[in-house]
Parts: C-alpha cells; sequence; structure tokens
C-alpha cells in the first residue's frame, strides 16, 4: 500500500484539529494494518486538543479503537486479514528501572510511542499496531459485542486496573467523584457485584448525574455544587468524629475528575485509614494540610494504564453496559464538533465512526 493515502484528523495546534489527507501508515514485518470502523474520544485525547497536553501538532489521536486487521507483516503469528480487533501499539525503550520491573506504563517513552500519541493514532481510516501479537497487543472481538461497545475496552480496562490495584470492590463504601466515563464505569461495576458496596457518584452535570441515577443498586448520585450537598453526603456515607473536627467516612473514594474541587472533596470525604485512588487528570491542584494528611493517616495514590483483557472481559459478561455509556456519535468529518461538545460538558462518551 506504498503510496497510498487516507482520511485522518490531524492536531493542527491547541484547539485546531483538521481532517486531511495523510500517507496510510507503512508496516513492518512485526506490524498490522487495522481499517478503524470507529473510536472513542478519551479525556485525554480532549487535553490533547485543548492545550496539546500528550501531543504535538501533526499527531494523529485516538487509541479507543475496533476495527478490521487489513494487512499483516509476515512475521505476525495467529491474525488474519479481517478479524475484527481491538488492541495497541506500544514501544517502551526496555532499559529504564521501570520497563526493568515490569512497569511498562511509567517508562519514559510511553507517550511518544503508544497509539495516538507519537505513534500513528486512530482518528483515521487506517493505524498500526507495532509488534502485533495476539492477546498481548491486539485482541479479537467477539461477534456478541457491537462496534461502538468495543471502543470502551480501553477505558473499561482502566477502571479493571485500579479495582486489581487498590481491591475497590473490597471496600463498604465507595465515593465516586465525577461522572464522565470512568465515574460511571465504576458505578455500574461495582453496583453489580454480588458483594454490597455503598456506591455513591457526585457530578456537576445533569445529564451525566441523569446516566448514573439510572444504574440500579446505586446509592445516591448528588452534585457537589449544591448548598445542600454536604447533608446530602453524609446522610449516605456518614460523618464522624476524628482527632480534630469531623470527617467524611466512605472507604474509599475513585477522583475520576480530575479537577481540584473533585480532588478536595476527595480528601474531604474519605474516612481516615480510607483510600482515595485519583485516576482522573486535568492538572488542577488541591490544598491539603500536612496535619490533615498524618491525622486521616489518608492514602493519596495515582492509577494510570489499563488491562486491555480485563476490559473485554467486563464488557462481554455485561459488567458494564456500554449502550448507557455512549451518548454521542460523530463523523471523522464532524470531529472538532465532537470535541466542542464534550469540551462544553455535554455527554459522556462520543464515538467517531471513522468507515
Ligand atoms: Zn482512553
Ligand atoms: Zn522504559
Amino acid at each position: 500500500m506504498t503510496g497510498a493515502m487516507m482520511l485522518a484528523a490531524v492536531l493542527a495546534g491547541p484547539g485546531d484539529i483538521q481532517v486531511r489527507r495523510v500517507p496510510v501508515p507503512s508496516i513492518g514485518q512485526k506490524d498490522a494494518l487495522i481499517r478503524v470502523a470507529c473510536t472513542g474520544i478519551c479525556g485525554s485525547d480532549l487535553s490533547g486538543f485543548k492545550y496539546n497536553a500528550y501531543n504535538r501538532p501533526g499527531d494523529v489521536m485516538g487509541h479507543e479503537f475496533v476495527g478490521h486487521v487489513e494487512r499483516v507483516g509476515a512475521s505476525v503469528e495467529g491474525i488474519a486479514l479481517g478479524d475484527r480487533v481491538t488492541g495497541y501499539s506500544a514501544q517502551f525503550c526496555g532499559k529504564c528501572s521501570w520497563c526493568v520491573r515490569k512497569q511498562w506504563h511509567l517508562c519514559p517513552d510511553l507517550f511518544s510511542h503508544y497509539t495516538g500519541y507519537g505513534e500513528s493514532g486512530a482518528f483515521a481510516e487506517f493505524t498500526a499496531i507495532r509488534g502485533a501479537r495476539l492477546n498481548r497487543n491486539v485482541f479479537l472481538v467477539p461477534a456478541s459485542l457491537g462496534d461502538e461497545a468495543a471502543t470502551l475496552v480501553e477505558p473499561v480496562g482502566v477502571y479493571a486496573r485500579a479495582d486489581a490495584a487498590f481491591s475497590v470492590g473490597e471496600a463498604e463504601s465507595v465515593l465516586i467523584v465525577g461522572g464522565g466515563v470512568i465515574g460511571q464505569i465504576a458505578a455500574q461495576a461495582l453496583t453489580r457485584r454480588e458483594r454490597h458496596t455503598t456506591v455513591v457518584l457526585t457530578e456537576p452535570s445533569a445529564e451525566r448525574r441523569e446516566v448514573a441515577s439510572r444504574i440500579p443498586g446505586i446509592a445516591a448520585v448528588l452534585d457537589p455544587r449544591q448548598d445542600t450537598f454536604p447533608q446530602q453526603a453524609d446522610a449516605v456515607i456518614g460523618r464522624s468524629r476524628r482527632h480534630f473536627g469531623s470527617t467524611g467516612m466512605a472507604d474509599m473514594v475513585l477522583e475520576t475528575s480530575g479537577s481540584g474541587a473533585g480532588l478536595r472533596q476527595a480528601i474531604d470525604l474519605v474516612r481516615p485509614g480510607g483510600t482515595v485512588v485519583c485516576i482522573g487528570v486535568g492538572g488542577e491542584t488541591a490544598d491539603i494540610s500536612t496535619s490533615e494528611l498524618v491525622h486521616k493517616e489518608l492514602r493519596i495514590v495515582g492509577c494510570m494504564g489499563t488491562n486491555f483483557p480485563a476490559g473485554l472481559q467486563a464488557l462481554v459478561e455485561h459488567t458494564v453496559d456500554a449502550s448507557a455509556l455512549i451518548t454521542h456519535r460523530f463523523a471523522l468529518s464532524d470531529i472538532e464538533g465532537a470535541f466542542a461538545t464534550l469540551l462544553r460538558g455535554e455527554g459522556v462518551k462520543a464515538v467517531i465512526s471513522v468507515t
């Protein structure tokens, strides 16, 4: 396919994305070329678009894709032309402190050598998977899972990874700060477990609260901007005396909003000895006193990266209902409209139909 051209959304600068004709990515012996069907817009794509946070001008973003195998290199095994797949390219340095410990997601090369970050992304007709290996970075999508649902494998895997790392599902009460896609996924997964967990979600957007309030078994969906929010939160997660003053009593808080106000809310409402797991990014800060940290014995931990097999399994087993999460659909030609919609805080998940 040397010399072939395709349509792709190219990041031209902060807030500027343009659909252009660009060369189809070339593939080597170990690579696979995927004809993209559709691609979800991730929160990190929004930061990439608005501030070029993770991206540089010229990048083709998009990493939450599903598509069909168009070509494979001579040494790729187990992947056939036409297979419907999701996956990623990731070329880590293999030498840094974190690669040596197999903590690949902490490799300094991650954001220059991953699908949609340095490597060809999937807001395009084709994307390449470098070093394609079945069940390692290429995953067959079963027929029972539709294309749009399959774009959620990566974000569902983000929650699955946090759950596995911090035993979120073992907590008696979980406060989810933020009703974006990760917050909604967490709320769905936690309320569908056999083990009972009191799940409370807070979100300023009425539209996102409405989506969360339809989750069976969710204890409360609250607007943190309401004057009565503190009383409403106390009514579901409890409040107790602590060494000095009082505290919310959530066992665990998942901070998915990436906002400073969200992190502050998490610190206020987690119980002494509890854990705040930060998953959302946004570059904002929150004030915290050293006394508060010590006297509440807080654990505030960051969590990034995903687990594709776990994400795929959760969707196939209906632990997560994709149809409730995808609120907007756009054609590749209208990707600018898609970004504008999400940046206005509308919807939960938008999917770009490519072919
Ligand atoms: Zn993502
Ligand atoms: Zn490395």
